[in-house]
């Protein structure tokens, strides 16, 4: 599959892990053979362009995040964008249990439809659907015996009727399917279209009758980057569907297939690898680019920035934190992330300045206690858990008590919390938290 695209990315992956130093004359270079791989598999060129362009800014003027090599970055970016024009995360249909489902399969003629619907119906009937198929193509004789034996040795279904009358086979086939209870009906269609406009028109007469759950498009690898207006004329119309790219192993244009569709914001369901019938696979855009880069290793390199990666949640909390505003769990939670990446006193060792206003004692402490700190808050009510303060007296009582946790050690959690409180309103520390925001902290841990 996609051999020319496969043999450049892999060059120049090999060129860089092999080189001791990369440069912006290695990096430039390596841009440029990979966009002849683009090209060659028909990728849009204004997508090759928009991709080099994209991969350029990253890798020349963004250095990489503390504690990862160049190289490994490079190779990251490069993956990133790649699997970002070819699809991004990985869409799934699962039909629902407990009600008749039904797929129609819409395409031009020869996408590979007929194929394509005996191979989901393996693919569901594997999945314990119990999957009914038919082809209302009444225009050619042979499709629907093509597809009779295509599901013959399947656990499936399969019904025909001596009609040429496609409306009146369809809802004899729903009929028949209905009685016997599947939950999944696949139904192949003629795809005598030349055009997006005749394709479209037949797919709305037809969805007017059977109104399908889900709706795929057929598309052939080999048209390339043609898939575009396809792809996008399906957008425009339905409103529940998906893509099947054909023939990916037959052709190197499959780049350009799957690029066009992505870009009209259709999603990529399955791709088509071959003839036979268990050649359909889910298709999986990350796993895609994975084997074409064909980096044993791919998933260690990704767990090292998967570490790194700041989430939208934890940047909101850190951004409320650096305005002081944080409650006692806040704290805790933040405690724990932090003895995560390491021991305490050796990230306040790090930190210029703050181990200085932190006494070491405490900082052991604080590694303690951490535990009996945690115990400690499970007692106590939302109200105290916002507003510390409140701790004092009968309610000090009853949270030690409840806790088991020495009354002592919750007014250190408290005073500790208002101390925290107080140095985040400083201006050292709102640069340590920005710092950590950046992923500019925690360089070497
Ligand atoms: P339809 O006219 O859309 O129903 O297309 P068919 O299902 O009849 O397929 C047309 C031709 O393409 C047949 O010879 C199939 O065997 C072939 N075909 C379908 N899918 C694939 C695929 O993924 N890979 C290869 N190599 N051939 C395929
Ligand atoms: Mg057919």
């Amino acid at each position: 599959m996609l051999e020319e695209l496969k043999f450049k990315l892999r060059k120049t992956i090999g060129k860089i892990l092999g080189k001791a130093i990369i440069d912006e004359k290695l990096i430039k270079e390596s841009i440029k053979e990979i966009q002849k791989g683009l090209i060659l598999s028909d990728v849009n060129i204004k997508v090759v362009l928009d991709f080099s362009r994209k991969v350029e800014e990253k890798l020349l003027k963004t250095p990489p995040p503390p504690g990862i090599l160049l190289r490994d970055y490079v190779i990251k970016v490069i993956y990133d964008e790649l699997t970002k024009i070819l699809g991004g995360e990985e869409n799934k249909y699962l039909p629902e249990k407990g009600k008749i489902n039904k797929i129609l399969l819409i395409g031009i003629e020869g996408s590979g439809k007929t194929t394509t619907a005996a191979k989901l119906a393996k693919f569901y009937s594997n999945m314990k659907y119990k999957v009914g198929v038919m082809s209302i193509d009444t225009y050619r004789p042979a499709a629907r015996e093509q597809l009779r034996q295509l599901t013959n040795n399947l656990d499936v279904l399969f019904f025909d009727l001596n009609t040429n009358d496609p409306f009146k086979l369809l809802s004899k086939g729903l009929e028949y399917f209905s009685e016997k209870s599947v939950d999944l009906i696949i139904i192949d269609t003629a795809g005598r279209h030349k055009n997006e406009k005749t394709l479209m028109e037949e797919l709305k007469k037809i969805s007017k009758i059977l109104s399908p759950d889900f709706t795929f498009l057929v598309i052939d690898a080999s048209i390339g980057q043609q898939a575009y207006n396809q792809a996008k004329a399906f957008r425009d119309t339905t409103n529940i569907g998906g893509i099947i790219i054909t023939k990916m192993d037959g052709t190197a244009k499959g780049g350009g297939a799957l690029s066009a569709a992505v870009a009209t914001g259709a999603k990529v369901y399955f791709i088509g690898i071959g003839e036979k019938i268990d050649d359909l696979e889910i298709y999986n855009p990350r796993g895609f680019v994975g084997q074409l880069l064909g980096i044993g290793d791919l998933e260690t390199l990704l767990k090292r920035f998967e570490a790194l990666e700041i989430t939208a949640e934890k940047r909101k909390k850190l951004e409320a934190i650096a305005k002081g505003k944080f409650t006692i769990v806040d704290m805790m939670e933040q405690l724990q992330e932090i003895k995560k990446m390491g021991s305490l006193s050796r990230l306040l060792d790090l930190i210029p300045g703050l181990s200085m206003k932190i006494p070491k004692e405490m900082v052991h402490e604080i590694e303690n206690k951490i535990k009996k700190w945690e115990v400690a808050i499970n007692s106590m009510t939302t109200e105290e858990k916002v507003d510390p303060s409140l701790i004092k007296g009968s309610r000090l009582k009853r949270i030690s008590r409840g806790s088991g946790v020495d009354e002592r050690t919750i007014k250190e959690l408290v005073k500790q919390y208002h101390m925290l409180k107080k140095m985040m309103k400083s201006k050292q520390s709102k640069r340590i938290l920005r710092m950590i925001m950046n992923k500019k902290l925690f360089k070497g841990i």
